[in-house]
């Protein structure tokens, strides 16, 4: 049996059964590609999924999708010409692994027919984090007790839609452009519908000990079958090696991938194997946070950080993180603010060179942007509620409510914020990397856009003299067509004025950067006396006599209901006589909002003021979005209300692992995973930046926490921190590390 990491790094399931939610928690990707965890047989109820970062289309969908790609991990044994179906067999022993250091995926079991021949398979897959173009996967096989022959056929499934199990939103999005089949490999080609992207797949098997081999085409799916004529008690061994590269990056896909084969065989899938180990670790060296004393906390935060390392390609700048990762098809693939504020700080801290492509994502689709914001009838950049390819506006117009009816989805018409929350985020990127040549060359582009996108969104009331904001969704989406939604008003007067402000250093310390931009986005000195006056008079919805903040004007004289039951999964239930079709009506909320906001600019808001809102917003908060009880375990842990801080923890900790939400089936909660690092970090690590941008710790460590360690870069110095009850200490580890 191949070692595998000690028990904290591991994510086993030891029944055998067909699950979705298991094929989730079981996806590998390294951020170019991701594979869910089906088994390599592929039974008839799996919902495979092969997906290329940046690969979409729409074809007959309403919007466009991250598409299905062919199935290129199977694999199935024969036994003299009869499928040794596991359904159909004793399982004698079965285990899979998640092996999140060694970032593979392992497999063992042992089966007995119905005629008592006994089949011993080990094996283990990986998608390389050294060469992302590479898959590999290698498995043993001992026949224990027979001598029948045994057939292993390999397969490229080129069958797959999008929406497996939904008969009216199922879609094929490619057609196979190119097949080629020999001794030697395998070669599939898909070509989406629309747009022609092409991936081609290619694969080599290698094995020992064989009598002959088949190669076939099946049109729709391509095969090799390979006759091994055993002795029993043998292990036979087959390496397959699959190259996948897509014509956004690369031409003549046949060729390029069959030099990549070459190589890789050369290199032999144990080298590889290590290649994509050290690579893996390198990034677990700094990014690993250790909670001693919690095994389970201990365990969770490891797996989602393992969602987060898989996710970044920082070798690709035209792409960012879907909300469900690479991991289903939930949301279509598309990105979200989840990314900006949910995900970047974990990369900003862990994983500098990834958080900046990801921000350069939004820098490659800003002239999206600028259309979408002229299309709508304003000025600047408007950011795509939900973004794909190329940064246009992908967010469906129909989707169905709680019980299945068909409702009109206004998130891509008035969910806003996601323009000032990309803003904030270059900002958080800034100033914790100080990285300024981004910024000059890119990230002040969009900043200077999107302040100016807010002035021209911002309406004028003649009557009370103030800027408003009206007809918009905040991060609470239960609540739609809102007027002055605190977050969004705040959020989008901090982005004018940071605007404001950057533009005054530029000027000063790097005035040819000044002229630069300010000619390429025709900036004049009069345009910026209305973007002071907007952010003077933007009306924010905060009677600060009472510290209690109005989610959006008019939010108190709704119909109050609050939450006091909680299920098994201790998410909260639907307070009585709730009408689920009419959530604009109640208080109740979807999700953090003015929490939300408390969070991100947690320095302008003073203790009292937090409390009083959590204390408010809690009670009413149903968290029906994942990105929910993260902010909630943070500012619970800022007010001190440490009972409460540690049960949202695990909610957003265990999102997946426990499938809290219900819908892992759909793909990862991207977000969450980002959301729990931030937890950790912010919350029971008290990390904050304070106003000369210092680094400061103020921890709190649940009760049977003995200790907790973690790296973070700040300014380019790499530092290690460790609390324990009583103590904090902090080392500068700049020198050791490489980088
Ligand atoms: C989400 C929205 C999203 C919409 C369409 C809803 O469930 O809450 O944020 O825009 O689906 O994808
Ligand atoms: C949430 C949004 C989120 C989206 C994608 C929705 O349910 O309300 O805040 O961006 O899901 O994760």
């Amino acid at each position: 049996m191949m070692k595998l990491s000690e028990e904290k790094w591991l994510i086993k399931k030891n029944n055998f059964e067909v699950s979705p939610v298991n094929e989730t928690i079981f996806t590998l990707s390294n951020g170019y590609l991701g594979v869910r965890g089906t088994f390599e047989d592929l039974f008839f109820n799996e919902t495979p999924g092969t997906y290329v970062a940046g690969i979409f289309d729409k074809s007959e969908s309403q919007v466009k999708e991250l598409v299905n790609l062919p199935y290129f991990w199977g694999l199935k044994i024969y036994l003299k010409y009869e499928y040794l179906n596991p359904f159909e067999c004793e399982i004698l022993d079965y285990k899979r692994i998640l092996d999140m250091k060694q970032g593979l995926l392992y497999k063992e079991m042992r089966l007995k027919d119905k005629k008592n021949r006994i089949t011993k398979i080990e094996g283990y897959r990986f998608l390389s984090h050294d060469n992302r173009n590479l898959a590999l996967m290698k498995y043993k096989i001992v026949p224990e007790n027979y001598k029948d022959r045994i057939t292993l056929e390999y397969f490229i499934d080129g069958k797959t839609t999008n929406s497996t199990f939904h008969p009216k939103e199922r879609v094929k999005h490619y057609f196979l452009s190119n097949h080629v089949v020999s001794d030697d490999y395998l070669y599939l080609e898909a070509c989406t519908r629309d747009k022609n992207y092409k991936v081609g797949i290619l694969s080599s098997v290698e094995a020992e000990n064989y009598h002959s081999k088949v190669s076939r085409n099946y049109i729709d799916f391509i095969a090799q079958s390979i006759d091994i004529d055993p002795v029993p008690q043998n292990e036979y061994t087959i390496n397959i090696y699959t190259s996948i590269l897509d014509s956004r990056r690369y031409d003549n896909l046949h060729e390029n991938n069959l030099k990549e084969i070459r190589k890789a065989k050369n290199i032999g899938i144990e080298k590889l194997l290590e290649n994509h180990k050290k690579k893996l670790e390198k990034r677990w060296n700094v990014a690993d946070i250790k909670i001693y004393g919690d095994e389970k906390a201990d365990k969770a935060l490891r797996f989602n950080i393992f969602s987060l390392l898989s996710l970044a390609n920082p070798d690709d700048e035209m792409v960012s993180i879907g909300a469900k990762g690479l991991h289903g098809e939930g949301y279509k693939g598309h990105v979200f603010w989840d990314t900006e504020i949910f995900m970047l700080p974990f990369y900003i801290y862990e994983y500098p060179e990834a958080a900046r492509s990801f921000l350069m994502y939004r820098y490659y689709t800003l002239d999206k942007a600028r259309e979408n914001a002229k299309k709508n009838g304003y000025q600047g950049a408007q950011y795509p509620w939900e973004s794909a390819d190329t940064g246009e506006e992908e967010t469906p117009k129909w989707g169905e409510d709680y019980y299945g009816n068909k409702v009109r989805i206004w998130t891509g018409d008035m969910e806003y914020h996601i323009t000032a929350d990309i803003a904030f985020s270059i900002r958080e990127y800034l100033r914790a990397t100080d990285d300024w040549e981004f910024f000059l060359n890119y990230g002040a582009e969009i900043f200077f856009e999107t302040a100016r996108f807010w002035v021209s969104r911002a309406e004028y009331n003649k009557d009370k003299d103030r800027y408003e904001i009206n007809k918009v969704i905040g991060p609470d989406e239960f609540h739609e067509h809102v007027k002055n939604n605190f977050y969004t008003n705040y959020l989008a007067r901090w982005n004018i004025k940071e605007a404001l402000k950057y533009i005054n250093i530029i000027k000063e310390k790097f005035p040819e950067s000044y002229n630069k931009i300010s000619r390429k986005i025709n900036l004049v000195e009069s345009e910026l006396k209305k973007w002071k006056e907007v952010s003077n008079k933007i009306f924010i919805p905060w009677n600060k006599t009472t510290h209690l903040i109005e989610q959006f004007e008019g939010y108190f004289k709704l119909e109050d209901k609050i939450i006091t039951k909680y299920n098994e999964k201790n998410m909260p239930e639907w307070p009585e006589n709730v009408d689920l079709t009419k959530l604009n009506k109640y208080q109740l909320i979807k999700q953090a909002d003015v929490l939300m906001l408390m969070h991100l600019l947690s320095e302008e808001f003073d203790y009292e003021t937090k409390k009083i809102n959590f204390e408010y917003y809690e009670k009413r908060t149903m968290h029906k979005s994942s990105l929910s009880p993260s902010i909630y375990a943070i500012m619970g842990l800022t007010i001190g209300n440490h009972s409460k801080a540690y049960e949202h923890f695990l909610r957003t900790a265990l999102v997946d692992l426990e499938d809290n939400q219900g819908n892992t089936a759909l793909g990862l909660h991207a977000a969450s995973a980002g959301g729990t690092w931030q937890a950790a970090i912010y919350g029971f690590g008290g990390m904050n930046i304070d106003k000369d941008e210092k680094l400061n710790f103020k921890p709190w460590l649940p009760p049977h926490w003995k200790s907790m360690e973690f790296n973070i870069y700040y300014k380019k110095k790499l530092f290690n921190v460790k609390i324990t009850q009583n103590h904090i200490k902090i080392n500068d580890l700049s020198s050791l590390n490489d980088k």
